[in-house]
């Protein structure tokens, strides 16, 4: 419920859309607790003598509906691209992974997945699956070898870059596709020299991770001339803030691993491009914890802005401390 409807896989966006004028709260209980059962759940079944055990945990349910794919604004995916897609997510070892974790169940430690599965972890609960090809809700999950042709359609006609963004958002989704769309206009001559000079990138709006501790912000700042490393929660912005001894890479990259190691490690952490975060030490210690790290562009440092909002807001708590100390040392 916590989910929005366009997100949620299309079995349960009809349920969302049936229940959508209603008012409710949802209560568990018991069946041993409903006195009056409903007809059929309690209707012995004369056919089936043998004990069926209850206790089975619905994963995933699939479907295999025409409809629900054609429903789909799958970037004008033409009959035979569905077809290619299906095809090449069955030859795809990665999403035959993603599919067989969606029936049996994913891990529930993120460290226990190898590497290329990670990045599905985090939105396991929006996965489904419809005539044999994986959805993030509403996005149809790209097998590898269709990604460029795929990139090269959502190019057509240079576009600028936020709406090739905003296109890959409605309709189809794989890991750093967001990555692959900024190399593709980086490298097309056309989109360079058409681009505005001295254009600022929009600031893009983070999209808000539905689980605690996915995706953090970090940065450093110097207070009182003490160095501290804050790490801000996308998710609750909860802040963590750590006193630093030096501001060395290796050091801020131990630093860093201590906080994961007590707190679990995120899929993502957000940081801007200062030296201690662009440094082999921090590069090497995202990629044994499989964590995705993105950076802020160098022309709009503010799309680091949690963070930074953040630290503005622990140093001026910090201010509001240190008069109340003074004031009540003058009380006493
Ligand atoms: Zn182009």
């Amino acid at each position: 419920m916590r989910q929005a409807t366009h997100e949620c896989p299309a079995r349960q966006q009809r349920l969302l859309v049936k229940i959508q004028g209603y008012n409710f709260t949802i209560e568990h209980h018991p069946g041993t607790e409903i006195i009056i059962s409903d007809t059929l759940s309690r209707l012995p079944n004369p056919l089936r003598t043998e004990n069926v055990s209850l206790d089975v945990h619905v994963e995933c349910v699939l479907l295999d509906e025409v409809e629900d794919m054609l429903g789909i604004d799958l970037l004008h995916f033409g009959n035979l691209k569905q077809q290619a897609l299906q095809k090449e997510t069955t030859q795809d070892p990665v999403l035959q992974k993603v599919k067989e974790f969606t029936h049996t169940g994913w891990p529930a430690i993120i460290q226990e997945l190898p590497n290329e599965l990670r990045p599905y972890r985090p939105f396991r609960d929006k996965l489904g699956m419809s005539n044999g090809v994986i959805f993030k809700g509403r996005q149809v999950i790209v097998p590898q070898s269709m990604r460029t042709d795929i990139l090269q359609q959502l190019h057509s006609g240079h576009p600028i870059i936020e709406k090739m963004r905003l296109l890959a958002r409605q309709s189809v989704y794989w890991p750093n596709i967001n990555r692959n769309i900024d190399e593709l206009v980086r490298k097309c001559k056309q989109c360079q020299e058409h681009m505005p000079h001295q254009r600022r990138e929009p600031l893009i709006p983070h999209e808000i991770p539905i689980t605690l501790w996915t995706k953090i912000g970090m940065d450093l700042f110097e207070l009182d001339r003490v160095q501290y490393l804050i790490m801000v929660d996308y998710h609750s912005k909860f802040p963590v803030v750590h006193r630093l001894a030096s501001t060395t890479s290796s050091s801020v990259a131990n630093a860093i691993t201590g906080i994961f190691s007590l707190l679990g490690s995120p899929t993502e952490v957000m940081s801007n491009n200062g030296p201690q975060f662009v440094s082999a030490a921090f590069q090497q210690m995202c990629k044994e914890w499989g964590i995705t790290h993105t950076t802020s562009s160098p022309r709009y440092p503010q799309s680091n802005g949690l963070v930074e909002r953040m630290v503005q807001t622990v140093k001026r708590n910090h201010k509001k401390d240190r008069q109340q100390e003074k004031a009540q040392q003058l009380l006493y």
